[in-house]
């Protein structure tokens, strides 16, 4: 009977030799334990709504697939419950080595649009999610100020922000045009 199990062949360019090393350095410690199992995508509540399996990502990065990894939209398919971490029969830490390659992702220029625009957001006003007419109004009607004592209202606080997202690096990656990876 013939095998219906699609197989796809990796070539060893599309491996990354110190990728694995580069998770585990970073905390994710019993990363190499895991055994496929797949305890881990059966308890995740995201994977029950989308595409997303926790043991597909693990088995990938422990390939050293690192380009399809970081490039995978299924990475921030992961709502980090850390229902994985409880279950896993290894005590590996699923979530934090989703986190590292996240991490790792967005260092390589791959961030999702939307995680940009929250971030720019993020500079300009010192909130992802600034405050927009409906919230002064809700604020005015509880009888406070309409603008919050925050980064809104502060343009010492907003500089801090913006000077620590500078330090950080974290202004440079969200304004790279990622666009041609
Ligand atoms: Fe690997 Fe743990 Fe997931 Fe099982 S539950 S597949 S051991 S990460």
């Amino acid at each position: 009977m013939p095998d219906k199990i699609s197989r796809e062949t990796i070539r060893n360019e599309a491996i990354d030799p110190d990728f694995v090393d580069r998770i585990v350095d970073a905390g994710a410690d019993r990363l190499r334990t895991c055994i496929q199992c797949g305890t881990c995508s059966s308890v995740c509540p995201s994977g029950r709504r989308t595409a997303f399996r926790t043991r597909e990502l693990i088995r990938k990065a422990l390939l050293g697939l690192k380009d399809e990894v970081l490039s995978s939209e299924d990475l921030w398919l992961c709502a980090t419950c850390l229902t994985c971490l409880e279950r896993c029969p290894r005590q590996i830490k699923v979530t934090d080595a989703i986190i590292i390659m996240r991490n790792m992702a967005v260092e390589e220029g791959y961030m999702l649009p939307q995680h940009r625009k929250a971030s720019l957001k993020l500079l300009e006003t010192g909130h992802a999610v600034p405050i927009d007419d409906a919230n002064r109004e809700i604020r005015k009607n509880l009888g406070l100020k309409e603008i919050p004592p925050t980064t809104h209202s502060s343009k010492k606080a907003l500089a801090d922000v913006q000077k620590i997202m500078e330090r950080t690096g974290f202004k440079k990656l969200i304004l790279e045009d990622k666009e041609e990876k």
